[in-house]
């Protein structure tokens, strides 16, 4: 990832979701106020968490377009703001972000979780990126936090945070205050192997770009299915499409899952289907899923 030196590594538990949490305890000491951007159904968790610990600034939002194009500034960014959050990849709503206004001198927070590793980031542009291991790295409960060193600088002393959310002390204590979750680091520590055997992050890119571009231009051929995301901010990693005749889309599911393409339907939240093509689905796979929407299709215009 290129992570420049100036940033520790953190193995935490809890997933990204405490890290809704921890990321108001830590970061917010002078204004106890943050801004985030709402981009959907992440950005809105973080926010809803966030709102227990400081004084939640709505600073953009793209509900305006049900959350299909990039947010709209709401109000600008001040200096009385301790941070500023950003989910660069709604993995429910399928959007993707790839870049944000400046903040200036206020830490960027990035959630990361569905998109870290699949592309090179420019890490230097955020304060702190935080992802549940889930997507791209591996067991579910484990989370991994890159935060800038001088962001850590004091909170140890800071008794208003659960020891085992403060950043300062899991830096000291190499993220072992308590036993970490060994099995989980293990198996993420094989898939780190495994990406680098790819050729690294840039490798995979590649590949995430082939194999998400192949899945997007067959849902634009399709006659039955859409996907009505802004076009420049198509999710690599999570690609929802729609039928247009609603009533297809179980007989649709039945036998995809039939032919072996599992966990197709969309998230309960959205409806609709959405396959997830993180860095460990192949290529083989995403061409599996197009060729059977293809022969669906035939089958039913
Ligand atoms: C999956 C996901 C989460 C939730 O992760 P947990 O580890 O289940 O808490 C949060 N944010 C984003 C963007 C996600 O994709």
């Amino acid at each position: 990832m290129s992570i420049p030196k100036n940033y520790r590594v953190l193995f935490m538990q809890g997933g990204a979701s405490l890290q809704f949490s921890a990321v108001p305890l830590n970061l917010a000491k002078q204004h106890f106020r943050a801004g985030y951007f709402n981009t959907g159904y992440w950005s809105q968790k973080a926010m809803a968490e966030a709102k227990t610990y400081v004084d939640v600034v709505e600073l953009a939002n793209s509900a305006a377009s049900g959350f299909k194009s990039f947010p709209q500034m709401l109000q600008p960014i001040d200096e009385q703001m301790d941070y500023i959050h950003c989910t660069p990849n709604e993995t429910i709503g399928g959007v993707e972000l790839y870049d944000w206004p400046d903040t200036f001198s206020i830490p960027l927070v990035a959630d990361m979780s569905s998109t870290i590793l699949s592309r090179p980031f420019d890490v230097s542009r955020f304060g702190v990126i935080y992802a549940g291991a889930q997507k791209n790295i591996g067991p579910a409960g484990l989370a991994i936090v890159i935060v800038r060193e001088d962001l850590l600088a004091g909170s140890e002393v800071d008794a208003d945070i659960p020891k085992l959310l403060n950043y300062q002390a899991l830096a000291n204590a190499n993220s072992m205050l308590n036993t970490p979750p060994t099995f989980a680091i293990y198996l993420a520590n094989l898939v780190f192997d495994w990406l680098i055997e790819q050729g690294g992050v840039s490798a995979i890119e590649k590949m995430n770009l082939l194999k998400a571009s192949i899945l997007y231009d067959a849902i634009e051929e399709s006659t039955l299915v859409n996907n009505d995301i802004e076009p420049g901010l198509r999710s690599r990693m999570n690609v929802p499409f729609f039928f247009h005749d609603t009533d297809l889309q179980n007989d649709y599911l039945k036998q995809a899952e039939e032919n072996g393409l599992l966990n197709l339907n969309g998230h309960r939240s959205a409806g609709g289907c959405r396959a997830s093509i993180y860095n460990a689905m192949p290529l083989e796979g995403v061409e599996a899923l197009v060729q059977n929407l293809k022969e669906f299709e035939k089958n039913h215009v």
